[in-house]
């Protein structure tokens, strides 16, 4: 994909307007910085349109005509602010395949990482709260299971974040393929503990208040 499409495809006018200090009000109309406008009369959204002076056409349009650039200029520019990716000769090219469908699949790649993410630190957040909430006291015999738990996993989850984090493409990638399963169960388990905690602070308070 060229630079012109995957601009036009990711950033949509109304984020390059603000991107750039233009204010985009609640109906998505601005001040047009085309003419000199008293009234927001620029509509702002995929494209531009202004009502007073006419002035219209897509992202790359308003930037090259925001910074008097040509529009290849404005593309790249665009491309570089908003960390879109395109093949083109002297640019990295995006992790491999071109097209469109690369462009979906990095995108479910992602939200997949994304959700990785933010249910691991979750649960690595989870494991150090049980670790000093659950701590066995010298004279307990038996430690408690979601200490031991805390324990066992805490370190691994926090490698697989960092791995996350910092990680190369291809770790975070592979990372993403070898936990899917995990991460789901790990979903599951903290879900699971929020309701049973529910449960039991519901049945503690109907405990006490109830007779
Ligand atoms: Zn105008």
């Amino acid at each position: 994909m060229n630079v012109f499409e995957a601009v036009k495809q990711s950033v949509t006018t109304r984020q390059a307007a603000e991107h750039y200090g233009i204010r985009v009000n609640r109906n998505g109309m601005a001040l047009c910085p085309f003419h000199n406008d008293k009234n927001p009369s620029m509509k702002v959204d995929r494209r531009f349109h202004c009502f007073g002076c006419q002035a219209d056409g897509d992202v790359i349009d308003f930037v090259a005509k925001l910074y008097g650039m040509p529009s290849k200029e404005a593309a790249v520019k665009l491309a570089g602010d908003f960390s879109v990716s395109y093949d083109a000769k002297g640019h990295s090219p995006p992790a491999g395949r071109p097209g469109r469908k690369s462009v979906r699949g990095e995108l479910r790649f992602r939200q997949e990482k994304q959700w990785c993410f933010r249910v691991l630190s979750d649960y690595y957040h989870l494991l150090g709260k049980w670790k000093t909430e659950y701590a066995p006291a010298p004279e307990d015999a038996q430690w408690h299971p979601l200490f031991v738990e805390a324990l066992q996993k805490q370190e691994y989850i926090g490698y697989l974040l960092d791995t996350l984090l910092s990680g190369t493409m291809e770790e975070k990638a592979a990372l993403v393929a070898e936990q899917r399963g995990e991460v789901i169960r790990i979903e599951q388990r903290i879900s699971g503990y929020a309701a049973s905690r529910h449960e039991r602070s519901r049945l503690a308070r109907t405990g006490t208040d109830g007779r």
